[in-house]
């Protein structure tokens, strides 16, 4: 089986793209998001997805966790809204990543589980995968994928439930949290 590397954002969101993608790819999970904030949430997701890879059967590899990085690349898009400028950036650095870490490993396919959330667009998430594996050698590709398409996001909530997964009510980021508490 092709090998795949597939990034991970949270536990909740991946049972159905991990699933899927089980039965075409022999898959290596990447968690790589400097975003989530603040770092005892990021723990938090860690574990979980760690929890996960257990469950699955497959190797996990965390990135490094770099909130001031993040923080200084987004300055200036603090009040852009979801799916605005900051979050086309927030994505493509996390693709950029995996594509560097898929580079590495000699692993020639990446994707992402991203899509498959109603509060994030695919032709983004897909445009930002492109790119990243442009940015690398010519046999790296990036696997397209709208998860949400065909129930994913309540397939993946169904699973997560029935795994004990606790689904976050903001997207990861300082900002999205301030707007989760503005919003009541
Ligand atoms: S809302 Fe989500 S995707 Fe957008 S910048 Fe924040 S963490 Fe990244």
């Amino acid at each position: 089986m092709e090998k795949l590397l597939l990034h991970l954002c949270c536990a909740p969101c991946a049972p159905y793209p991990l699933r899927e993608l089980k039965k075409e790819f022999n898959l290596t999970l990447y968690f790589y998001n400097p975003n989530i904030h603040p770092k005892k949430e990021y723990l938090f997701r860690l574990t979980e997805v760690k929890k996960l890879a257990k469950i699955e059967n497959l190797p996990l590899i965390e990135g490094e966790y770099e909130p001031e990085k993040w923080l200084e690349m987004t300055k200036g898009l603090e009040n852009e809204p979801e799916k605005g400028k900051r979050c086309e950036l927030c994505v493509s650095e996390r693709m950029e990543s995996t594509a560097k870490k898929a580079a590495e490993l000699k692993i020639y396919r990446f994707g992402a589980v991203l899509s498959v959330s109603p509060h994030k667009d695919a032709v983004m998430i897909n445009s930002a995968g492109k790119k990243a594996a442009d940015g690398q050698s010519a046999e790296i590709t990036f696997y397209e994928a709208n998860f949400k398409k065909k129930e994913g996001f309540k397939i993946s909530s169904q699973i997560s439930g029935e795994l004990g997964f606790k689904r976050q009510n903001y997207c990861g980021c300082t900002h999205s949290l301030a707007s989760r508490k503005t919003a009541g």
